[in-house]
């Protein structure tokens, strides 16, 4: 190549990455504006002009650093403002003007009682933070007495006045709390106890923390006293069915050779005069009506009541799996149930299995990853029920604390028709056994699915071919017969042997 045709390539090379260039630090400044304007919208709150509850926290942060490398200064106080029931009421009834003028206002009317080094903050529509610089004991008198009778003046509209009684709390730095998170929770608690005493201010003192943990535990036993009641008396429209599922090593002819028994609760409700109602049916309802919680508690006493009861009887090889829908896998109530339970029942460990479906999983998979944590410390196993149905990535699998997979009953129905279904199955016995994960496969109705599934490397089966859910006797009985016959299941016949499908694995 010549030296006049490389320049002459030359120049739109560099032309073109010059170009390339400037629109690069056209995006960069964009972005960067972008980045400035949502760093003012989240940093100022819009109806009163002051800062957030974002800038509050950095500005805590560096004033607790800066207090804390002059040991002997005179520190400073976080006091809390809210405007409580008469400013919801205002919002709720009088137009949104009127109810931002008073949000204005308040600001502004705070704003002139401060000395310079004060500091406020608007940081939930009916609350304000005040960061005020050594004003302890007489001098935060002295503010608040200025402060509370500016902010109780009345707001003057035409035709009519709005008054706003404001409660207060305050802690100190450092006497009460030396981090942003305590003396913030403090000043919180001192507030809260204003609002309850109804004063317009209160310090926080130690003993108030006290005063909140025996509410909480007289919240919960009020709870307790009315709930416990009406679970008691679930029992009489809502009861428990057993579908057994089987874990096998080995397949002769009919005969399937039993590892391992396991069965699944489910739930029937008995409608006093619709007779009996799906589960799919109610479930949804009993979800979105928040009545799972205790529908849920009751249906978990149910199995570990039952477990424990089998294993008295001599059958502590049965393992039992419970559904939990996703309001109650995330409310916390059942994993508290359940932890007093197993501590009380003395049931083994891992006999007890909660299913929870694929989608319920990756909703929100960092809390669901703490749940699951919790569960698993319990000693409880983790199953994913309707596998392959919530199209979440089977990759995130093996962050969680797993150990079973359910194959969803539909790709089982349609494994001899169907190319693609097979291929799902396939990866998922590659995924289970990758993780070492037991693979079970629902709603197995026929010995030809069986038998395939069984090649693919799938060892678990749930289904009407093996049983239909049963009472806690016939699914005692289903397990004695088992047991009995050398922990061997022989499969009901009608099989049509090897189909084309079949072959095709
Ligand atoms: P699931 O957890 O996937 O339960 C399996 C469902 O498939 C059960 O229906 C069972 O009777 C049915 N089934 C089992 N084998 C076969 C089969 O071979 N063929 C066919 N066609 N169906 C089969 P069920 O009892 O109506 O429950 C439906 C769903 O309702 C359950 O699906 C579960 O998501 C929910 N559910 C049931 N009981 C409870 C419960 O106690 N708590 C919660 N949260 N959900 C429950
Ligand atoms: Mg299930
Ligand atoms: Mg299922």
């Amino acid at each position: 190549m010549t030296s006049a045709s490389k320049s002459q390539e030359g120049t739109p090379l560099v032309s073109s990455v010059s170009e390339e260039n400037t629109r690069l630090k056209a995006k960069v400044s964009a972005l960067e504006k972008k980045v400035a304007h949502l760093e003012r919208k989240i940093s100022f709150q819009a109806q009163s002009g002051l800062p957030t509850h974002f800038r509050l926290e950095i500005d805590l942060d560096e004033l607790i650093e800066s207090e804390n490398a002059k040991p002997g200064s005179p520190g400073f106080t976080v006091l809390i403002l809210q405007l409580g029931q008469t400013y919801s009421m205002v919002r709720k009834t009088l137009r949104t003007s009127i109810s931002e003028w008073i949000l204005y206002q308040t600001g502004c009317r705070v704003n002139a009682v401060l000395g310079p080094e004060d500091r406020v903050y608007h940081t939930r529509e009916d609350e304000f933070v005040l960061v005020l610089r050594g004003a302890k004991g007489q001098d935060l008198k002295k503010i608040l007495r200025r402060l509370l009778s500016a902010l109780c003046e009345p707001h003057v509209f035409a035709g009519f006045t709005v008054s706003l009684p404001v409660t207060s709390g305050a802690a100190y730095f450092p006497e009460h709390g030396r981090t942003r998170s305590n003396l913030l929770h403090y000043a919180d608690v001192a507030a809260g106890s204003a609002q309850e005493r109804k004063k317009s201010f209160v310090l926080f003192r130690p003993g108030l923390l006290q005063t909140v943990v025996e509410r909480v535990e007289l919240q919960n036993s009020i709870i307790r006293a009315i709930e416990a009641p009406a679970i008691r008396h679930l029992g009489e429209q809502f009861s428990l069915v057993f579908q057994p599922k089987l874990i096998v090593s080995d397949i002769d002819g009919r005969t399937l050779k039993v590892e391992r028994i396991e069965a699944e609760a489910l739930i029937r409700w008995n409608h006093p005069t619709r007779g009996p109602i799906a589960p799919a049916t109610f479930i949804p309802l009993a979800e979105e009506t928040g009545l799972i919680e205790p529908l849920g508690k009751w249906l978990v006493y149910q199995c570990v009541r039952r477990l424990s009861s089998w294993h008295k009887s001599g059958r502590d090889d049965i393992g039992l799996s419970v559904n939990l829908s996703p309001r109650q896998f995330r409310s916390g109530a059942v994993e508290e149930t359940l932890a007093g339970l197993i501590a009380s029942s003395k049931i083994p460990e891992r006999a007890l299995t909660v299913e929870l479906t694929e989608t319920s999983l990756f909703e929100d998979a960092e809390a669901t990853t703490r749940i699951l944590q919790h569960f698993a410390a319990m000693g409880v196993r983790i199953s994913v029920d309707d596998f392959g149905t919530g199209y979440s990535s089977l990759s995130h699998l093996h962050r969680f604390p797993l150990d079973e997979i359910k194959i969803d009953r539909l790709f089982v129905e349609n494994l001899h028709e169907s190319h693609q279904d097979r291929s799902i199955v396939r990866s998922l016995v590659g995924i289970a056994r990758d993780l070492d994960l037991d693979l079970i496969a629902e709603g197995v109705e026929r010995p030809e699915a069986l038998r395939q599934l069984y090649r693919m490397g799938c060892r678990g089966f749930q289904g009407f071919l093996l049983s239909e859910p049963l009472s806690d006797e016939g699914l005692l009985k289903f397990r004695d017969r088992i047991v009995r016959d050398g922990m061997t299941f022989r499969l009901p016949s009608g099989d049509t042997g090897l189909s084309a499908a079949d072959a095709d694995t």
